[in-house]
């Protein structure tokens, strides 16, 4: 039986594969990326709370009018950025079927998308099902920059859309302003639409700002920006997520929508709108924990005896593993989880099939993790490697 190639001819996803693999050798898993430690407990509370309370039956499509009002406000206190609750805010079932919703909305059979690869896995089978045909511009490491001639060689008649992310998985780079003023020129000239997954975008470090496109001259109208509270709050498994932009994609992305998910859960939302709200502490101390974490992590497999490369936000970096050896990424996570018990993700999971002169020789460790299990998980990769 033929069915869809675009998800029947595609391995399962690394992030699930290389958990269960993590769990079959008893290894730490810092492969997929989640924190080991739920969000702050007055959410978990609101959230319960709002479940025993009730209603528990369907809300309204686009999210519930205080999710809705907590996401435009947080848009306003950390970005300046005005909108309408009512028409620039669609609350998704993370940000993933956000983004699903917004390939699906957008792109009519023929229209191409460009990703900058390396790219977060579910972008391409995503724009694929929606009939997009995919483009790719390749980042070099260790600085990952976007390059703009690089960028406008990939453009055709047939370009609908860029997809970036910033902060950046899984090479944890930031753009900086440079960056994104060469992403918005050439959307501008050639009058693309930006979807901007920012999912990470309150891990951010080193005191870098965090730069929504969206805020740039001329792009309210052409991005489509995505936050997730699973990486916000540490709540990866409620799968609440928002799309904002404005009402000309909002609308359609809503009607993708509401033939998707159609709903995530109301008592999540209420706990989410709250958690929005909460002071500055809780947003500080959420962006320091994880620098705190990505130093010591980059620290300990320096000193094990990987090169590690630069990360400036979300909660992975990278290692080049010819440091130890090492030419095969996919071979090296898998000798890891077995051999020394601790998981990583191999950094060519992260670009398409097609891809040509994918680099082999990098593999991403999570560090959302407490301290004591990164001290242990480094130990484990020095003894092995000594
Ligand atoms: N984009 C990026 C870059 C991610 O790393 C992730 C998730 N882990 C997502 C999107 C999806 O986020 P969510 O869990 O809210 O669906
Ligand atoms: N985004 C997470 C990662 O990069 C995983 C999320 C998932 O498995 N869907 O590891």
């Amino acid at each position: 039986m033929k069915l869809n190639p675009v998800f029947a001819d595609r391995p399962h996803s690394i992030f699930p594969t290389m958990s269960a693999l993590a769990r079959r050798h008893g290894a730490i898993n810092l492969g997929q990326g989640f924190p080991d430690e739920d969000g702050p407990a007055p959410l978990l509370r609101a959230a319960s709370d709002a479940l025993v309370a009730g209603p528990n039956q369907y809300v309204p499509v686009e999210g519930i009018p205080a999710l809705r009002q907590a996401v435009a406000a947080a848009h306003q206190r950390f970005y300046g950025i005005d909108l309408d609750p009512d028409t620039n805010v669609v609350v998704t079932a993370g940000a993933t079927e956000g983004l699903a919703a917004a390939f699906l909305a957008f792109c009519a059979p023929g229209d191409e998308v460009i990703f900058l690869s390396p790219f977060y896995e579910c972008y391409a089978p995503q724009a694929e099902a929606a009939g997009a045909l995919c483009r790719f511009v390749s980042l070099t490491p260790p600085h990952w920059r976007i390059d703009e001639s690089a960028l406008r060689a990939a453009i055709s008649p047939r370009t609908k859309l860029v997809v970036i992310n910033t902060p950046h998985n899984p090479t944890g780079h930031v753009m900086d302003e440079d960056e994104l003023e060469i992403v918005a020129r050439v959307a501008r000239d050639h009058d693309l639409i930006v979807l901007c997954d920012e999912v990470y975008e309150h891990m951010v470090f080193d005191g870098r700002p965090h730069l929504p496109l969206m805020a740039f001259e001329g792009m309210a109208e052409r991005c489509v920006r995505f936050g997730s509270a699973g990486k916000t709050f540490s709540v990866t498994g409620w799968r609440i997520g928002y799309a904002s932009g404005p009402a000309s994609l909002i609308e359609p992305l809503n009607k993708a929508h509401q033939f998707l998910a159609y709903t995530s859960p109301g008592h999540l939302q209420q706990a989410v709108a709250q958690g929005l709200g909460f002071d500055n502490d809780y947003f500080g101390g959420l962006t320091r924990g994880m620098q705190d974490r990505r130093d010591l992590l980059s620290d300990q497999l320096s000193r094990a005896g990987f090169d590690v490369l630069p990360c400036e936000g979300t909660y992975f970096l990278s290692v080049d593993i010819r440091s130890v050896g090492r030419d095969d990424d996919r071979a090296f996570c898998a000798e890891i989880t077995e051999h020394a018990k601790v998981a990583a993700v191999p950094v060519s999971a992260f670009y398409h099939p097609s891809e040509e002169n994918v680099p082999k020789h990098l593999a991403r460790f999570c560090f959302a993790k407490k301290p004591g299990i990164l001290t242990e998980a480094a130990r484990r990769l020095a003894t092995y490697f000594r």
